[in-house]
């Protein structure tokens, strides 16, 4: 089979730079191997560093048609009831505009993405399989009168993606989801990674802990039975993390408000199989902060990228996400950062035997990538 020869001045392997190097990729894309420069002979030269195809480890595309259309800084409660009036207005654009978000990413580097789905519109997206996605087929129920019909209905749409790679039940969050729905979900957990919006905002372990603040009044708004919840006297994810237990992997997104002793019993109880998701641009469009990035390097913990959705994202890219981060925390090593992106992704959405890592065997595509304006451009 005929190949190619790529060299740049630093080559990133999904772990650490190696410099003066040449990667030997197969013509579909299979990594042959990772040479010192000299060994490959003649190779096509390139200005920056060579990574793995990028992970976007949590996205919304079903929501890419509300681009631009919530302001920034309302918080995450009025955001949610934004999302919740919006999200079925301009409904004929849906397609073009999931369609446009996937070019958008697979243009930017992303390989694969940990996708959330309420609804199958993404089905027919997928299946061109452009790109690979763990679909998570998000389940809400905060009146536990409902349990069952959430459940029954989040099964139709699990269904649906058959064809589309790798699907689950994952609950939305501590603050939707009902015991009784915990309950249904539970058995459905072995075998998956499970995602979790995680301490995106102060008013969740308000919320939970002590069953008061601004979801009291979120509630009452929306019209959902909240009469049963009194407080759970502990934190949001303390209050559920126990319940991931047969999970294959969890995954936790967004972490902005994530206590330090909270990742400490996370990381005590399943450390190994816990991933971190940071979505730094969603949380300064929405909330205007940045995540606990230092906490959770501090501890060790095995932090991703994700972008979230266009509903609170001014675009779809890993390497924007990068950017905020090196903005926003200058002191970490960008070799440490392209790991987030590109193995810790694969491993988060249990795709680190093809993608993630410039090892021979796999097919993870090939991103160059301008450590100065950090531009990406897509090679394979
Ligand atoms: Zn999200």
């Amino acid at each position: 089979m005929a190949q190619r020869k790529l060299s740049a001045p630093r080559i990133f392997d999904g772990t650490r730079f190696h410099e003066n190097s040449a990667l030997i990729v197969a013509e579909d894309g299979t990594i042959e191997a990772l040479v010192p420069a000299p060994e490959a002979g003649d190779a096509e030269r390139f200005e920056g560093i060579l990574t793995p195809g990028f992970i976007n480890a949590h996205c919304h595309l079903e929501l890419s048609h509300m681009k631009g259309q919530i302001p920034e800084h309302t918080g995450l409660v009025d955001f949610v009831l934004l999302v919740i009036s919006g999200r079925s207005e301009r409904e004929a654009t849906m397609p073009e505009a999931i369609a446009a978000a996937a070019e958008e990413m697979r243009r930017n580097g992303i390989v694969a993405v940990g996708d959330i789905s309420n609804t199958t519109d993404t089905v027919s997206q997928k299946k061109l399989g452009h790109m690979r996605y763990y679909n998570f087929v998000e389940v809400l129920g905060w009146a536990p009168a409902g349990a069952d019909a959430s459940y029954r209905r989040s099964v139709e749409v699990l269904k649906g993606f058959e064809g589309c790679g790798p699907a689950a039940l994952v609950p939305h969050a501590s603050y939707t989801v009902s015991d009784p729905l915990w309950q249904l979900l539970q058995p459905h957990f072995g075998g998956h990674t499970i995602s979790v919006h995680n301490q995106e905002t102060p008013d969740e372990d308000e919320f939970i802990r002590n069953g008061s603040g601004a979801f009291v009044e979120l509630y009452q708004k929306l019209g959902v039975d909240n009469r049963h919840h009194a407080g759970k006297g502990m934190s949001s994810l303390r209050s559920y993390f126990n319940k991931l237990h047969n999970a294959e992997r969890r995954l936790l997104v967004h972490n902005t408000f994530l206590p330090e002793e909270d990742l400490a019993y996370a990381l005590q109880t399943a450390g190994d199989s816990t991933f971190f998701c940071l979505c730094i641009n969603a949380n300064l469009y929405i909330e205007n902060k940045v995540p606990s990035v230092e906490i959770l390097r501090r501890h060790g913990a095995a932090i991703v990228i994700g972008t979230d959705s266009l509903a609170s994202n001014w675009q779809l890219g890993v390497h924007e996400e990068i950017r905020s981060l090196r903005k926003h925390f200058p002191q970490v090593p960008l070799e440490e950062i392209l790991g987030w992106a590109t193995l810790n992704g694969a491993k988060a959405l249990q795709m680190e035997d093809t993608l993630g890592s410039f090892e021979k065997g796999k097919t993870p595509g090939v991103v160059l990538l301008d450590p100065e304006t950090l531009e990406v451009r897509r090679l394979a």
